[in-house]
């Protein structure tokens, strides 16, 4: 079964084309990052625009790269939900009308679960039920998903995602757009105890994650010092928070795992690029015995691959979506 996947929920123009569920035949990403980092982010009406000029070419791309035609492409996948609702118009409207002209069946993914399924692309003995911990631009949920496509959440976030987290302090250190990967290559030459930046909890819900505390703390530091004209090591900053996060992310993703017998952690979203958290967890994991998987650095930010490995389980239970499919801005996974 060859799905073609399109992906354009955010600033990222993507299309792929994946055999079986598990097997990357194509896998093109046209990121909008030059130009939003002119504004410190992502401006959404020009992301929608950016992406009507590349859809058509991505998609051609992706068909060309993986030797296919439309013709021999048995499903097309799209992202309907969460993002910016004119940049998954774009995709979701591109989507129907070759569905449509090519009478191909039309799947709509959820792009938090495709974050998910991109860990099925790398590691082909990897089965549900497991525990994931999703830490993305816009999301942090520690959830299981129960089955393909079937979620629990068992906590989330109460405020900033840890992404959000991330760019919003790399903004402030002054280290600019996306800030993941900015703050973690400062970090390397900080020292993560210089800063005790407070590790936040949500009383009662052990699961749950605050980051804005974390934030907030990071912002008085940089102003207390600026008042005092202390000077500020920007890589410790970027160091100590960075530390917080993965400090926090552990010990949720830990206690879930040994509240709920669970014997594997996916980790998944953009920030599961980050080196440090990966160490982290994947030392977490030996020390408890937990099988440990995380997808390779392109395949956690943004990406149709992951999309079209999603697609794939809904497509095989004879979901379809009809022509009615509408971007749903706020989707929420398992509701
Ligand atoms: P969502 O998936 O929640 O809708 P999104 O699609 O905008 O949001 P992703 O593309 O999944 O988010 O991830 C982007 C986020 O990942 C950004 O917040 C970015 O700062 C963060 N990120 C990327 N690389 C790293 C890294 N190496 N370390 C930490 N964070 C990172
Ligand atoms: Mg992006
Ligand atoms: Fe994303």
């Amino acid at each position: 079964v060859y799905v073609l996947a399109v992906e354009s929920s955010c600033d990222e123009t993507a299309a792929a084309v994946i055999r079986n569920g598990r097997e990357i035949l194509s896998n093109v990403i046209s990121s909008q990052i030059a130009l939003h980092t002119l504004y410190g982010g992502v401006v959404p009406e020009l992301a929608s625009r950016k992406h009507i000029e590349n859809i058509n070419p991505v998609i051609e791309q992706a068909l060309s790269d993986a030797g296919k035609t439309l013709d021999e492409i048995d499903a097309i996948g799209v992202t309907y939900g969460p993002g910016l609702v004119g940049a998954l118009l774009v995709g979701v409207a591109e989507a129907k009308a070759i569905a449509y002209a090519k009478k191909k069946p039309l799947i709509g993914v959820h792009h938090i679960e495709g974050h998910v399924c991109a860990n099925l692309l790398e590691h082909p003995d990897l089965k549900p039920p497991f525990l994931c911990l999703i830490v993305s631009g816009g999301h942090t949920h520690l959830a299981i998903m129960k089955d393909y496509g079937e979620f629990e959440i068992l906590g989330r976030t109460r405020d900033d995602a840890a992404g959000e987290a991330f760019d919003k302090v790399a903004r402030a250190i002054g280290l600019g757009y996306p800030g993941g990967p900015k703050i973690e290559k400062a970090a390397r030459e900080g020292d993560p105890k210089a800063i005790d930046f407070p590790r936040g909890k949500i009383d009662g819900s052990p699961y749950d994650f605050t980051f804005s505390g974390m934030k907030s703390a990071v912002l008085n530091y940089l102003n207390q010092a600026a008042m005092m004209k202390k000077e500020v090591n920007p890589n410790d900053v970027a160091a100590s928070f960075q530390q917080a996060v993965i400090d926090v992310l552990v010990d949720r993703a830990m206690t879930a795992a040994r509240d709920l017998h669970q014997d594997k952690l996916v980790l998944a979203g953009g920030v599961a690029a980050n080196g440090a958290l990966r160490e982290a967890l994947a030392a977490a994991c030996k020390k408890r015995k937990i099988e440990f998987y995380h997808p390779s650095p392109i395949l956690c930010t943004d990406n149709a691959a992951m999309i079209g490995a999603a697609a794939y389980y809904h497509y095989m239970k004879g979901e379809r979506a009809g022509w009615d499919l509408n971007a749903v801005p706020g989707l929420k996974l398992a509701e």
